[in-house]
């Protein structure tokens, strides 16, 4: 196995119900497809105080033992593949507190951005929502940059993820907002695998066309939902050419 992801840091476990297999079998996906690092970061859980509970992600008690497990696992596939342990996490000021203390007692290897709501999922929007509200993007970006800011995330998961679908003009100076942040920070922005195999609005060539110019360090993130994801070919290929159309700065693994 040679032309492939040599390191993945996007995956998800059962926990967050709307993912499927078991973390043996993502890792004997990794294997077989030769990725020398695998590294989970499942739905990071949200301490609801209002009793909400949330059917996209784990919740703070279920977290201890999705670590231990993984923990587990590590240590058993040590002499064939790397196996880390993160967190794709949105950063909303009022659970980042309460989540790194939880990260800090489990200690866990790292995490990423992946910021799908910028106030909690039960107050909304969905950052994926097509949208021609201004305040929707500029909102987007000012939350990541203020995450980010924070140092707590190795990258930024689909950045493209926000809908935005008014002024060029205004995507263009917000995106380009966005990415010289990025940059600044030296956070590495992310090509979703699965978006491409989903023919999703991402990953989007207007948005890389942007980080290009910018001159940002991109890298292939899978965002496994299920044991084939890891195993598909063809998608690869497809975020290679995005790579190629757009001359971006590929980076292949972390420093973690
Ligand atoms: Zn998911
Ligand atoms: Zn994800």
């Amino acid at each position: 196995m040679s032309d492939f992801l040599k390191a993945n840091y996007h995956a998800h476990t059962y926990r967050c119900l709307h993912a499927v297999g078991t973390e043996r079998e993502y890792i004997e996906a990794a294997i077989e497809m030769g990725e020398e690092t695998f590294g989970f970061s499942d739905h990071i859980p949200c301490p609801f105080h209002d009793g909400y509970v949330s059917n996209i992600r784990m919740t703070m008690q279920q977290a201890p033992e999705y670590v231990q497990t993984l923990r587990k696992l590590a240590q058993e596939y040590k002499d064939d593949i790397r196996i880390l342990i993160g967190f794709e996490a949105e950063y909303i000021p009022a659970f980042y507190n309460e989540q790194m203390q939880m990260v800090r007692d489990l200690g866990v290897d790292y995490l990423i951005m992946g910021q799908h709501f910028w106030t909690s999922e039960n107050i909304g929007p969905y950052s994926g929502s097509p949208t021609k509200d201004e305040e929707r993007i500029r909102l987007y970006v000012d939350s990541v940059i203020e995450g980010m800011q924070t140092g707590s995330y190795t990258y930024l998961a689909h950045p493209d993820l926000i809908n935005y679908q008014g002024m060029d003009s205004v995507y263009e100076f917000e995106m380009e907002r966005l990415c010289r942040a990025m940059l600044a920070m030296d956070i590495p922005l992310e090509i979703n695998l699965l978006g491409q195999s989903e023919k999703r609005h991402y990953p989007s060539d207007r948005f890389f066309e942007i980080a290009s110019r910018v001159g940002n360090r991109v890298i292939l993130g899978q965002d496994a939902h299920a044991p084939e994801h890891i195993k598909n070919r063809a998608v690869y290929e497809e975020c290679m050419d995005l790579v190629q159309r757009h001359s971006l700065n590929l980076i292949h693994e972390l420093k973690i």
